[in-house]
């Protein structure tokens, strides 16, 4: 094992600066005016196997905001504290073809219910159902749920936050919206102050590729040896991350890649491979993987990212199918 992991460090250190080069042809999130001022030559990687062993290349260790990345997260802790069926009556899980921040469907199909939780209608109302009666309870629930994940408290960006709520006039009129129609549990501000601050938290490409390694074992936390959400909830995650995780490319994605993963257009990438029955394979027994490019591509997933993880799968086959 100790030979492979070598072997694939030095794989993954010519292949990230191989991709690197791509990054001009991407941009940094320029909506949002706190993300466009980041290095967007960045390009990292994490990938974590079961008995804790990390291989890193690249630039894993710089910090950055979840995004959309959080919606998985929320949609999971969702889940725990409401049940499956409560969730499912409010937000849908079919795809939506539609950019991720797209409101036109809410109108064209009555009632207004969001397609999935992993557009931004979808996970503004899912925020809306997380327990507590403030922002502040619903916050520290999430908060607590990552910390058994991760191992340590989430921290906010403050200033990634507040330059998102001072433009968040999309994500206003997705809640209003919601609100109107009844999807939306708790306040349009509070809902959006909790959406808002979960995208917010800092992570690195360790980090996420820690969730992505409990995803892969189905809620299980092999290095913990411990399960920290059920088998069901977790096999629905990466049912919604492969079909809808990388927005309206997530065919494209499942196609020419084939791995649940989440994007968020800080430029992270949340995969994971699950174990696999075919012996020969290298990380047969799964991996979560963490990624970090910030030049975006039109769809808002990293643009060096999603090449680097393509050119992964195909060299170790790792796709599920
Ligand atoms: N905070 C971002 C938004 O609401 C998240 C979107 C994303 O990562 N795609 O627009």
């Amino acid at each position: 094992n100790v030979q492979m992991y070598s072997q694939s460090k030095a794989c993954l250190d010519e292949w990230v600066t191989h991709y690197q080069s791509y990054s001009t042809y991407g941009q940094t999130a320029n909506y949002i005016p706190a993300l466009r001022t980041i290095n967007s030559s960045h390009l990292g990687i994490c990938i974590i196997v079961p008995d804790g062993t990390m291989i890193k290349s690249g630039d894993c260790e710089v910090s950055f905001t979840l995004q959309s990345i959080s919606k998985v997260i929320s949609f999971i802790a969702a889940c725990l504290s409401r049940g499956i069926p409560y969730v499912l009556e409010r937000v849908d899980v079919e795809p939506t073809g539609d950019a991720f921040n797209s409101i036109i469907r809410l109108e064209m199909h009555k009632p207004g219910k969001p397609f999935n939780p992993m557009i931004n209608a979808g996970a503004i109302t899912i925020a809306s159902l997380l327990p507590g009666e403030s922002s502040q309870n619903k916050l520290e629930f999430l908060d607590v749920f990552i910390e058994k994940m991760i191992g340590k408290r989430p921290t906010i960006n403050e200033e990634v936050f507040r330059s998102e709520w001072q433009t968040a006039h999309r994500n206003r009129a997705l809640a209003y919206y919601l609100k109107e129609t009844g999807f939306l549990e708790s306040e349009v501000e509070e809902s959006l102050e909790v959406y808002l601050k979960l995208c917010s938290i800092e992570v690195n490409t360790e980090d996420i590729a820690l969730i992505g390694l409990i995803l892969a074992h189905d809620g299980y936390h092999p290095i913990r040896k411990e399960q920290v959400l059920p088998k069901n909830v977790a096999k629905l995650a990466k049912a919604l991350m492969l079909t809808c995780g990388m927005y309206n490319a997530s065919g494209k994605f499942a196609a020419f890649v084939g791995l649940p993963a989440k994007s968020g257009v800080s430029g992270g990438i949340m995969a994971l491979v699950p174990p696999s029955v075919r012996k020969e394979l290298p990380f047969q027994n799964g991996c979560g993987i963490g990624i970090y490019g910030p030049a975006i591509d039109e769809y808002g997933n990293s643009l060096t990212g999603v090449k680097l993880l393509k050119h992964i799968a195909q060299e170790w086959d790792l796709s599920i199918f």
